[in-house]
């Protein structure tokens, strides 16, 4: 059987008309930039963040940069965020000016470990950027208690995680400002790149907004120099139909999850945990390899069809691109641990049971071996 790690054209196949018809829409009334595509998914999509404001962008790496700018984050200050992120996230804060400040995860939820964050904390440190990664929420209650106390601000790096709930608030809701990354593989992608802000304070959503548009309001009117980062007319369409069907998507891959969970019961690999109260939307399904057998197991998997992959094999700290903030190479241990053991199986909301059961079949086949 061939199973492939993500399944784009399954999902188009599924909703092909309504897409096909937003997509001819668009171009009949030529909407290409901006018009009213585009603001009825930002309204569309603030309330399914159950925030009042929805700035789109170009892609999700754009928008961490924009709230960044909006806050006034710049040279001279630090921002921290999680040692297992994708680059996009650290980048974004350098962008800025600022300096990227990583704190190890908790090996449990691989997300930011919140313990570990305080001692982080110095006199230039203006924000955290937590990073709900794999589409499992990152544990915002004390984040907020360290937030308020420090007098630092908060921006969620969504991208992976469109609609996870955390304690009865969306992913989105509960910082600051948020990023969401409409990127194609993402739980609510676009058919190109694409990316938004959301956030409940007004003067923020102004000031991204003119931001991600040449620092204007009006079309010659510049207070300042901005970007050039606006999300498109087609984007705006597509992912206008793809909101209506997320709900529903992720939905399936909780039931995924929670299927893959239950075949791989007793085979030894370490399967995802929850913490309380939350609602994950699985962006990816990652499970602990240990003995060092990751690399053996994945080729297993690719000689039986399936494809895997890893998020992320080197730690952000560990990487050549941040040599020059010398860390030691025990610094992070918990994210050094994981990115040697960590794997991602199939997921995406089309995978069927009879998918699932025969991945399980073949790491319990590989482990029995
Ligand atoms: C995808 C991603 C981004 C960047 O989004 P792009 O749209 O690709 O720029 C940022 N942070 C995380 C955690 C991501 O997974």
């Amino acid at each position: 059987m061939n199973i492939p790690f993500v399944d784009l054209k399954a999902q188009y196949e599924s909703i092909k008309s309504e897409i096909d018809s937003a997509i001819s829409e668009v171009i009949a009334g030529s909407a290409f930039i901006g018009g009213p595509h585009v603001k009825a998914f930002e309204r569309a999509f603030a309330e399914f963040c159950g925030v009042k404001h929805c700035i789109g962008v170009g892609n999700g790496t754009d928008a961490l940069y924009i709230a960044l700018k909006a806050l006034g984050i710049g040279k001279g200050d630090e921002v921290i965020t999680a040692a297992n992120t994708f680059i996009a996230t650290s980048e974004a804060i350098t962008m800025t000016g600022a300096r990227v400040v990583f704190v190890d995860i908790n090996p449990v939820t691989y997300n930011i470990d919140v313990e570990k964050l305080e001692e982080k904390i110095t006199s230039r440190t203006r924000a955290i950027v937590p990073v709900h990664l794999y589409g499992q929420p990152a544990d915002m209650d004390p984040l907020l208690d360290i937030a308020r106390s420090n007098n630092l601000k908060i921006v969620e790096d969504a991208a992976q995680a469109h609609g996870a709930i955390y304690r009865g608030r969306t992913v989105g809701s509960i910082g600051d400002m948020a990023c969401f990354s409409f990127y194609p593989g993402k739980n609510l992608g676009a058919y190109g790149d694409a990316g938004a802000i959301v956030t409940d304070d007004d003067e923020l959503a102004l000031r991204a907004r003119m931001t991600a548009n040449h620092g204007r309001i009006d079309k010659y009117d510049h207070e300042m120099e901005g970007v050039n980062s606006r999300l498109d007319g087609l984007q705006a369409a597509i992912l206008g139909v793809k909101l209506r069907h997320l709900p529903g998507w992720s939905e399936k891959r909780r039931e995924n999850a929670y299927m893959y969970n239950k075949y791989l019961d007793g085979t030894g690999v370490v399967t995802p945990v929850e913490i309380d109260g939350v609602k994950p939307v699985y962006h990816l399904y990652v499970v602990m390899v240990k003995n060092g057998l990751r690399q053996e197991l994945r080729e297993y998997l690719k000689s039986k069809g399936i494809s895997t992959g890893i998020h992320y094999p080197v730690a952000l700290p560990n990487l050549k691109a941040y040599a020059y903030l010398n860390h030691g190479k025990d610094d992070f241990p918990e994210a050094t641990t994981a990115s040697q053991e960590i794997l991602s199986l199939p997921m995406y909301p089309e995978l069927e049971e009879e998918q699932i059961r025969y991945i399980a079949g073949a790491i319990s086949e590989f482990v029995n071996s």
